[in-house]
C-alpha cells in the first residue's frame, strides 16, 4: 500500500478524478490510500486564514508557512526513509517516468499544493523534493499533484497488468509506443473540401502473423 497524503487549499478538486477508473480501483482494492488534507485544517485564527501579502511588496498573496509546517508535521512520519515529501513548484525538477518509478517504490507520498503566486520560500526547508510537471504556469498545485499521483499509482505492482505496462512509451523496452489501432479497420471520413477520404489500419496488423507485427511495432 502506497499512501498519498495531499495537502490542498481546494480538497473538492480532487472528487471525481481520484473517483475514476484505475486509481479508484486502485483505492478499492486497498492498493494505495490517498488523502486529500484542507490546509484550513492547520490554521490557527477564525477565519482560517492560508495566504499573506509578500514582504518588500509585489503582486499577489503568498500560503503562509505555518499551516503548511503544521501540516507536514502532523502528517510526516518522521524516521520514515520510503516517504517523500514534494512540494509542487515550477521551478521544480521536472517530472518524468522515470521520477513516477522511484516515488512508486515509496511508502508514503506528501504532496504540498501550491496555489496565488506560490508557497513562503521557507516551506523548501521542510520537504525533500521540489517537482515541476512541465515549464508553464498552472494556477494551483493540484493538477500537478493529480498527475503525480495518477503516474505513480499505475506502476505500483497489481495496479496495471505488468504486460500493459512492458511496452508502454519510456518503459525499458520502448521509448514512444508503437501506434495502435482498434475498429473500424476503415475510417471514412471527409476533409475540409468535403472530399471523401479512408483511413485504413495497416495491413501488417490484420495479418495474424504475430511475428511480423512484432517486428513492424519494433521498428515503429
Ligand atoms: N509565482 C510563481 C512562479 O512564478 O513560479 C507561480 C505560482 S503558480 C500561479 C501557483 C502554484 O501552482 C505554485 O505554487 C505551484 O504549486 C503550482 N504550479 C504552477 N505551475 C506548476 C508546474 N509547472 N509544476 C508544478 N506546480 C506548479
Amino acid at each position: 500500500m502506497v499512501y498519498f497524503d495531499i495537502i490542498t487549499i481546494f480538497p473538492n478538486i480532487f472528487d471525481s478524478y481520484f473517483q475514476t477508473s484505475i486509481i479508484a480501483r486502485a483505492q478499492k482494492f486497498g492498493l494505495v490510500k490517498i488523502n486529500i488534507h484542507d490546509l484550513r485544517n492547520w490554521t490557527i485564527d477564525k477565519r482560517k486564514t492560508v495566504d499573506d501579502r509578500p514582504y518588500g511588496g509585489g503582486p499577489g498573496m503568498i500560503l503562509k508557512i505555518e499551516p503548511i509546517y503544521k501540516a507536514l508535521r502532523s502528517l510526516s512520519k518522521a524516521k520514515d526513509k520510503k516517504q517523500k515529501i514534494i512540494l509542487l513548484t515550477p521551478r521544480g525538477k521536472q517530472f518524468d517516468q522515470k521520477m513516477a518509478k522511484r516515488l512508486a517504490k515509496m511508502k508514503r507520498i506528501i504532496l504540498v499544493c501550491g496555489r496565488y503566486e506560490g508557497v513562503d520560500e521557507r516551506v523548501s526547508k521542510f520537504v525533500n523534493e521540489e517537482i515541476s510537471i512541465g515549464p508553464y504556469i498552472l494556477t494551483g498545485g493540484e493538477i500537478p499533484a493529480m498527475i503525480i499521483t495518477d503516474a505513480v499509482t499505475r506502476l505500483i505492482p497489481k495496479v496495471i497488468k505488468p504486460d500493459s505496462l512492458k511496452e508502454e512509451s519510456f518503459s525499458q523496452l520502448t521509448n514512444i509506443e508503437y501506434p495502435q489501432y482498434t475498429r473500424p479497420e476503415v475510417l471514412t471520413f471527409k476533409d475540409k473540401y468535403s472530399r471523401i477520404k479512408k483511413l485504413k489500419v495497416p495491413k501488417i496488423l490484420l495479418s495474424g502473423n504475430h511475428q511480423a507485427i512484432k517486428k513492424w511495432r519494433l521498428k515503429k
